[in-house]
């Protein structure tokens, strides 16, 4: 029997329930890349690693070292509209494009998720193409992405890796986004409000971490990833460190935690 044919055009860019940061209207009519008729659905040997956390916690710190202690592990590089930091260089931290160009890819439907974040500033999105041949050659493959975006990710990869990285206490966000200094005050004050809001939402997630002491964390999330399946570096496909490891990173006192709580509802209530 033909299996129908497979849905297109529903991705995060969707207008939604209230209190998320990547809730904007007008998005049901954008294509996206189709999500498979699960008939349809290819065998996917490799595996979907998302981190989220809160503007601040240090997630993009504890990626840049877990992704060379495990260089088995690939980075999808996201695209996004916001305007490069010091240090930040294209291709490498993100795909920095206009938003003209982005539209235009949403328009074709290159993106499987993309949302406009803080204040509906700017757009941050998954592509297709930093994913889906990666996991179809069997590798693991890390996003660094916001709630909502998991739960659209999750709709296509079910068996996702979900990790919510959390502070210790939510003060350590202000305290670590001035200690950045890369934020206005504007800024930051919207990043702290979306922050509390994606606090509330680390039970959806798989698995929990405190960023608290960085190599506690950077442990725990490798532990996580080890249990998980991840497989042995392969030996021959040797991996760039990643340049930020380079950056200096303080550590303090803490705790690491994590949790196997199954994700049972994907959905925002
Ligand atoms: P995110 O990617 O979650 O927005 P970053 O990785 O940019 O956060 O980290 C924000 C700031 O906090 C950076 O200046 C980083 O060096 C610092 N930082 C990260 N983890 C810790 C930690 N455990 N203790 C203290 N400072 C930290
Ligand atoms: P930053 O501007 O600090 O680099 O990132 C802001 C937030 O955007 C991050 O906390 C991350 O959760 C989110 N983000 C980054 N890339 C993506 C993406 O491709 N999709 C979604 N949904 N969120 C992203």
């Amino acid at each position: 029997m033909t299996p129908p044919a497979a849905p297109r055009g529903r991705g995060s860019c969707r207008a939604g329930s209230a209190g998320f940061p990547c809730r904007h209207g007008g998005g049901y009519n954008i294509p996206m890349a189709p999500i498979p008729h699960p008939d349809q659905v290819p065998q996917r040997p490799g595996k979907i690693v998302v981190i989220s956390g809160p503007s601040g916690v240090g997630k993009t710190t504890i990626l840049r070292r877990v992704l060379h202690d495990l260089p088995q592990l690939m980075p999808s590089i996201s695209a996004t509209t916001r305007p490069p930091r010091a240090g930040e260089r294209d291709g490498v931290d993100y795909h920095f494009l206009s938003p003209a160009e982005f539209e235009r890819r949403r328009e074709a439907g290159e993106f499987l998720e993309c949302c406009r974040v803080y204040g509906r500033q700017h757009w941050y999105g998954t592509l297709a193409s930093e994913v889906d041949p990666r996991i179809a050659a069997g590798d693991w493959v890390v996003l660094e992405i916001d709630v909502e975006g998991t739960l659209s990710i999750l709709e296509r990869y079910p068996a996702a890796v979900t990790i919510f990285v959390e502070p210790a206490v939510p003060e350590q966000l202000g305290e670590r986004l001035r200690g950045r200094g890369t934020e206005s005050p504007d800024a930051m004050a919207r990043r702290l409000e979306v922050a509390h809001r994606e606090l509330r939402e680390a039970h959806r997630y798989r698995h929990r971490v405190v960023n608290d002491d960085i190599d506690a964390a950077v442990a725990a999330i490798e532990g996580i990833l080890n249990a998980a399946g991840l497989p042995a570096a392969r030996s021959s496909a040797p991996k760039p460190s990643p340049a930020a490891h380079q950056q200096p990173i303080r550590s303090t006192e803490s705790r690491s935690v994590s949790s196997e709580e199954p994700v049972h509802d994907r959905r925002p209530a």
